[in-house]
């Protein structure tokens, strides 16, 4: 693969798992990229109350799921952020060291339906390519609530950006229920994150609050 841009991968990673480094992959393939760079948030504001792992094991257990793949790398650069870590402070910084290389931000097509409400959105989407890696239960995004804060060609553009990549239907959500009911999360995540997570006790006291709002209905970014 030529060595134009960089893949940044934003998430909380909550535990990473199979979804993202799947996806990750594809993406690097399609927009024939050999870096992806993945960027664990602190506490991304729409993710309270979701059993949210510290940052340093959310982040070591990317290390370990990433370790040995010459395509995939890992920044700190939200997590030693003082203060809020918004994605276009990230880009921005991103854009300083890397001016010479096309930048693209990762998400999935759940992220869609929260893009409008990212901070400084319209110029997030001037200094980046956001690229959308295909979920399944969300086939066909719906773009009106962009269409209210983007310029039409921008809009145009991220919809252009909806990669075919392989519909992986596993989550974090999922991977800490099964943690907490003792059930068996093999498969789903590389073997020594889940050895990571079992050793340092993570999500065994994890219950979904049913009185919190759906946590993709809140502004992040
Ligand atoms: P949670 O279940 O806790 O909400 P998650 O599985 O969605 O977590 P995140 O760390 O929040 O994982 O995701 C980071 C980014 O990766 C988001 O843009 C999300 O849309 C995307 N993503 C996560 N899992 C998948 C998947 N299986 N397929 C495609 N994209 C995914």
């Amino acid at each position: 693969m030529p060595d134009g841009g960089i893949v940044l991968f934003g998430g909380s990673f909550n535990p990473i798992h199979n979804g993202h480094l799947i996806v990750a992959r594809a993406a690097a393939e399609r927009l024939r990229v050999s870096r992806v760079v993945f960027v664990p948030s602190p506490s991304p504001p729409h993710k309270t109350g979701t059993g949210l792992a510290d940052a340093a094991d959310r982040l070591a257990m990317v290390r370990l799921a990433i370790a040995g793949e010459p395509l995939f790398d890992c920044s700190d650069i939200e997590t030693r952020r003082a203060g809020p870590s918004y994605t276009i402070l990230t880009v921005e910084d991103y854009r300083r060291t890397q001016a010479d290389r096309e930048l693209f931000w990762l998400i999935g097509a759940d992220s869609l339906a929260d893009l409008h409400s990212w901070h400084r959105v319209a110029e997030l989407v001037d200094a980046c390519r956001i690229v959308t890696a295909a979920r399944p239960g969300f086939e066909t995004p719906d773009l009106s609530s962009l269409e209210r804060v983007l310029r039409p060609e921008h809009v145009r553009r991220i919809e252009a950006d909806i990669l075919p990549t392989p519909r992986i239907d596993i989550s974090a959500t999922e991977i800490r229920r099964r943690v907490a009911e003792g059930r068996s999360i093999r498969y789903l995540l590389p073997e020594p994150v889940a050895d990571y997570l079992v050793r340092r006790g993570l999500y065994r006291g994890f219950s979904p609050d049913p009185n919190q709002a759906c946590p993709r209905s809140r502004p992040c970014g």
